[in-house]
């Protein structure tokens, strides 16, 4: 029986009122297992008045004692990694190993939350003129609201609601309406961890929830994380509106392969990076160019890992893959395969013939290899969001640069080399926000922070990190001069400070 998922309101699971709901399904096996509510406006703006009045609480509790809060939800976050992992596993279809490290990066979030009293201190100067102090802090937003997108359910909701919550606001989470379960776990643990009721919530829906909080004047900021399209559509619905928005999206992260690489760390690179999740990740390696003479040794290496992956649900502990989030998606990424052939690309390994006894319902494809994949061809352009990997072959580093440079996405990049002048060359001339030196899925650390260039984001601050916390605070400077500094006498110029 299809579970009903409401909304988490106040601390609590309600149900939805709007009569609206989708489906949330087992991507392994393709049944429904879940009905979600979709919120309507009238139900978004109620959750705003709620969070409005909560957050004016919440930003007078001092930094320490949010934070101990933050304390307390890591602890919960550790004893319930299973029970988030598992969650997040039947509803995205992931395998349970990838979904504990992907609560793991949530954590790490938190975690940075955990210093939050040390991260928003002001800066003072004192005798900025004679008699004269400054000082500088930084005070919340107010009520925050977070678009997130299917493929990680619990770490991007931690990306922006820990930090959200940590710098003093109150967060309203939309997730995806695919894997709802998984973040309506993290409300509840919140709130044991003793977050006030109204500071997280999570409201289930589609266009209509999004709209709804793009349109409230009470939410002066938007974070956003999902595909280009829709993330330029909340940007400029946002901005327009005059809110902050950050919109982080679509990626063709490329690997460059160089005649020097170590070619067993870079096949094993390319196939954690091009078919873990499935290559459902916005940081997966979609394309590996391979320079001067290296292509034919990188395919003879590949292709047989590629065609003896294991593929599985995703609580099979033998599975290396899981299944595809939706039929629809699987359905998308082996028409970009068909175009690829078409288009005259060398289909090396082809998974669209791939069976799964006793799971023919489930969304399941094989791993797919492209050889002598050129930069006008389709699969080349757009992002699959796929198992699908291509191989570029090209002469030079520069004509290798030149290729990740003038793609259109510019999320993250790597370089296999030995060479420490190509590596360094690399990584300062590329044009893209995250990169890899023998690393293959350069994330950033929660210290640092996290996002692309180009048409990989929309918005001028990263997320989390010192970011984050830029984004979700706003800067007030104090210039203070007590009774005894003042001269009397109106000024009526503007003098040199002294
Ligand atoms: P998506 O854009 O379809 O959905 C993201 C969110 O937007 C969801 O909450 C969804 O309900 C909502 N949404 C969907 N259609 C909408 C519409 N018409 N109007 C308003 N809201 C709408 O993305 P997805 O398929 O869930 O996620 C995959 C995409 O996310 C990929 O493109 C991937 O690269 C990207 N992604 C980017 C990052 C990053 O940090 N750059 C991280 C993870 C995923």
């Amino acid at each position: 029986m299809a579970t009903e998922i409401g909304h988490y309101v106040g601390n609590k699971r309600v149900a939805g009122q709007s009569g609206r709901a989708g489906d949330v399904t087992n991507p392994a096996t393709g049944e429904v297992t879940g009905k979600v509510a979709f919120a309507s406006e009238a139900e978004i703006d109620a959750a705003v008045q709620i969070a409005k009045k909560a957050q004016l609480a919440w930003a007078a509790t001092p930094p320490l004692r949010r934070q101990r809060v933050m304390f307390n939800l890591k602890a919960l976050m550790e004893k319930r990694l299973d029970d988030l992992a598992r969650l997040m596993s039947l509803e995205h279809g992931k395998t349970f190993d990838d979904a504990k490290g992907e609560v793991g990066r949530g954590l790490e979030v938190v975690e940075f939350s955990c210093g939050i009293a040390h991260h928003m201190k002001g800066d003072f100067t004192e005798q900025v003129a004679t008699d004269m102090d400054s000082w500088s802090i930084r005070q919340p937003l107010g009520v925050v609201a977070g678009i997130t997108p299917f493929n990680f359910p619990i770490m991007i909701p931690c990306w922006m609601g820990a930090m959200a919550v940590a710098c003093g606001n109150a967060f309203i989470l939309k997730p995806s309406e695919k894997d709802p379960s998984a973040p309506m776990l993290l409300a509840e643990l919140f709130a044991e961890a003793g977050l006030p009721a109204g500071i997280f919530q999570v409201l289930n829906g589609d266009k209509v929830a999004v709209d709804a909080l793009l349109k409230h004047p009470d939410v002066p900021a938007i974070s956003f994380v999902g595909s280009t399209a829709i993330g330029e559509y909340v940007y400029h619905q946002g901005t327009e509106r005059n809110k902050r928005v950050q919109a982080l999206c679509g990626a063709k992260n490329h690997m460059v392969i160089m005649p020097d690489a170590d070619l067993d760390q870079a096949t094993d690179a390319l196939i954690g990076a091009g078919y873990g999740a499935a290559g459902e990740r916005c940081m997966a390696i979609s394309v590996a160019v391979a320079v001067g003479d290296v292509g034919d040794k990188l395919l003879a290496k590949l292709a047989p890992r590629v065609q003896a992956l294991k593929v599985g649900p995703g609580l099979d502990p033998q599975s290396e893959m899981g299944p595809l989030v939706t039929r629809q998606h699987r359905d998308k990424v082996m028409g970009y395969v068909d175009q690829g052939v078409k288009e005259g690309a060398k289909l090396v390994v082809d998974g669209r013939g791939l069976k799964l006894q006793g799971y023919e319902s489930g969304n399941f494809m094989g791993g797919c290899l492209f050889d002598n994949v050129t930069k006008d061809m389709t699969i080349y352009k757009d992002e699959i969001f796929g198992p699908v990997l291509s191989v570029v072959r090209s002469k030079t580093f520069d004509e290798a640069i030149g290729l990740v440079n003038d793609h259109a996405y510019g999320n993250g990049t790597a370089i296999f080399t030995r060479d420490g002048d190509a590596a360094r060359a690399f990584a300062n001339n590329v044009k893209i926000g995250m990169v890899g030196i023998n690393v293959p899925i350069p994330v950033p650390v929660a210290y640092h922070s996290f996002g692309g260039w180009k048409a990989s984001i929309f918005g001028d601050h990263g997320i989390y990190g010192m970011e984050g916390v830029r984004f979700y605070t706003k800067l007030k400077t104090v210039t203070a001069r007590w009774p005894t500094g003042i001269r009397s006498g109106a000024e009526f110029a503007f003098k040199a400070r002294n």
